[in-house]
């Protein structure tokens, strides 16, 4: 075991990152309850171990959009689509929520429901009370499930995807581990769909430029908004503020237990604590460039 991977041992605040395309159903769009069941048993362990976990998930838009049969209709104006998004939001986070809640109880543990818009962090009052709501959260052992407040969140305040809030979660109650689960197994040279060639990296130590570069040429998967573009994003975020982060693939959930042990598991991007990094300024300037 290398000395970065050893590290990870030791991690005692952890933010769990999961995509609405590894908590549905590719078929049918419906939530797929047995990986959501792996999932809250393994986060549970890991609580029973002593450490501290946050849950960052998606699957509001997806599970609310399944509920009231609109998966396949096509909405025509921008504004309402918009409207229609944030009404299956709000029917879909009450359901994800229903159903973490129940998983949760049934592994004794209890659940809290975060929802967060870039004005929380923004805004100093706002950023003042998430933390010491977080704060409290943790030290009374309970989980947080976090999501974008997708019911309110249009343009101008909203984080957009889920890989960027994870790491602004994790930087702002100063976890010291990140992992986004993904139907991809980490970084690679290229996008491995398209390109044979393209190389497995199972470490970053710097995020280069060319790097960010790369990431910027791949597109999402189609459930969710994230890209390896907003993974690398999230990892600019981690590492900054002193977070190592880990991408890995959510087909087997049984793999937060491995990389937790220090296995080999996905793509490891190094923190580096930047002390000049300004959350607030980055989260600011987020879709402004
Ligand atoms: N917040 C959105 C949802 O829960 C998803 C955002 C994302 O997948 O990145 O449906």
């Amino acid at each position: 075991m290398d000395e970065f991977r050893e590290r990870i041992r030791n991690k005692k605040r952890i933010v769990v990152k999961i995509g609405s395309s590894s908590l549905t159903h590719k078929e049918t769009g419906d939530m797929d309850y047995i990986r959501m069941e792996k999932l809250v048993r393994e986060l549970s362990n890991i609580r029973n171990q002593g450490k501290e976990v946050i849950l960052v998930t998606s699957g509001a838009i997806a599970a609310g959009k399944n509920a009231v049969n609109l998966n396949n209709i096509r909405v025509d104006s921008q504004a309402e689509s918009l409207a229609v998004k944030q009404a299956c939001a709000a029917v879909g986070q009450a359901r994800l929520m229903m159903t973490y809640q129940k998983l949760f109880a049934e592994y004794n543990q209890v659940a809290a429901q975060i929802l967060m818009t870039k004005n929380t962090i923004v805004d100093n009052l706002n950023r003042y009370n998430a933390h010491n709501t977080f704060s409290e959260l943790l030290k009374m052992g309970v989980i947080p499930v976090v999501n974008e407040n997708d019911t309110v969140a249009t343009y101008e305040i909203e984080i957009g995807d889920n890989d960027t809030l994870s790491a602004i979660v994790a930087a702002l109650v100063e976890a010291d581990l990140l992992i986004l689960l993904s139907d991809i197994d980490g970084l690679y040279t290229d996008d491995p769909r398209t390109n044979p060639d393209a190389r497995f990296i199972e470490r970053v130590e710097e995020l280069t430029e060319d790097l960010m570069e790369m990431g910027k040429a791949t597109t999402g998967s189609s459930m969710g908004t994230g890209g390896m573009n907003t993974k690398l994003m999230a990892a600019q975020i981690a590492t900054n503020s002193n977070a190592d982060m880990v991408i890995a693939n959510s087909r087997d959930i049984g793999v937060l237990h491995r990389i937790l042990a220090g296995k080999n598991e996905g793509t490891l991007f190094v923190a580096h604590k930047n002390e000049n990094f300004d959350l607030p300024l980055f989260v600011k300037g987020l879709h402004m460039k």
